[in-house]
């Protein structure tokens, strides 16, 4: 099986760091998660590693935002950008994390992939959208994974996914779309069997 389902020893956390020159060397390809605040990203994040609280020990709501990068087995990193979108940021701050976002997903190239979580309840922001119309350029894959999932029906869920899929054809063909949910599981084995993949390149 993929390496990613016993990745509960292997994740740790590495780095955080606030500006681009105290990005880590391109050592080891590089995964990055990115999403709005609050859509679920940490929780991905700890439900893929089978970390209970390892993207959570990171975050600092109401500081400065950080880049962390968690380190995998065999050299690879997990790097969990700054949510976005949160309103009471600052406009001069905002700024300044969209240049270091949009600088990080256009030029880094150990950067092998980006997992975009986006709410399934809302998919696709203008946010959201931003964020692979920054990224699909570089031709590198794009995994979206549709959280909390648990909160739709069955049919709503569904719909949603097709709907997401049908945008993503249309426009950002290198983007695929799944449903996923931290708190029921829905998904991970599917998203872990992608990442590895995209690890194994
Ligand atoms: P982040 O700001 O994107 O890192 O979001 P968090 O992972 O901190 O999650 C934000 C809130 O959504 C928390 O209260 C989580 O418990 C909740 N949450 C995250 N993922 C899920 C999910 O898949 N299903 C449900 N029902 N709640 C979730």
């Amino acid at each position: 099986m993929s390496k990613f389902t016993s990745l509960s020893q292997q994740a740790s956390f590495f780095v955080s760091v606030t500006d681009w020159r105290d990005l880590p060397p391109e050592d080891g390809a590089e995964i990055a998660f990115a999403g709005r605040s609050n859509v679920g990203k940490s929780s991905a994040i700890n439900a893929l590693t089978r970390r209970r609280s390892l993207a959570y020990v990171a975050k600092t709501p109401g500081r400065t935002r950080q880049i962390n990068f968690f380190r995998l087995d065999d050299n690879g990193y997990l790097v969990d950008l700054p949510g976005y979108g949160y309103a009471k940021v600052p406009e001069a701050i905002s700024r300044r994390w969209e240049l270091l976002l949009s600088k990080y997903l256009q030029t880094r190239i150990s950067l092998i992939g980006l997992v975009l979580v986006l709410d399934a309840r809302h998919p696709l922001t203008p946010l959201d959208q931003q964020m692979l119309d920054w990224f699909a350029p570089t031709g590198k894959p794009v995994l979206i994974l549709l959280s909390k999932a648990d909160k739709l029906t069955r049919q709503q869920a569904n719909r949603t996914l097709r709907k997401v899929n049908d945008l993503l054809a249309q426009f950002y063909p290198c983007s695929t779309a799944q449903l996923f949910s931290s708190a029921t599981h829905t998904g991970l084995v599917k998203a872990e069997e992608v990442l590895a993949q995209w690890l194994k390149r």
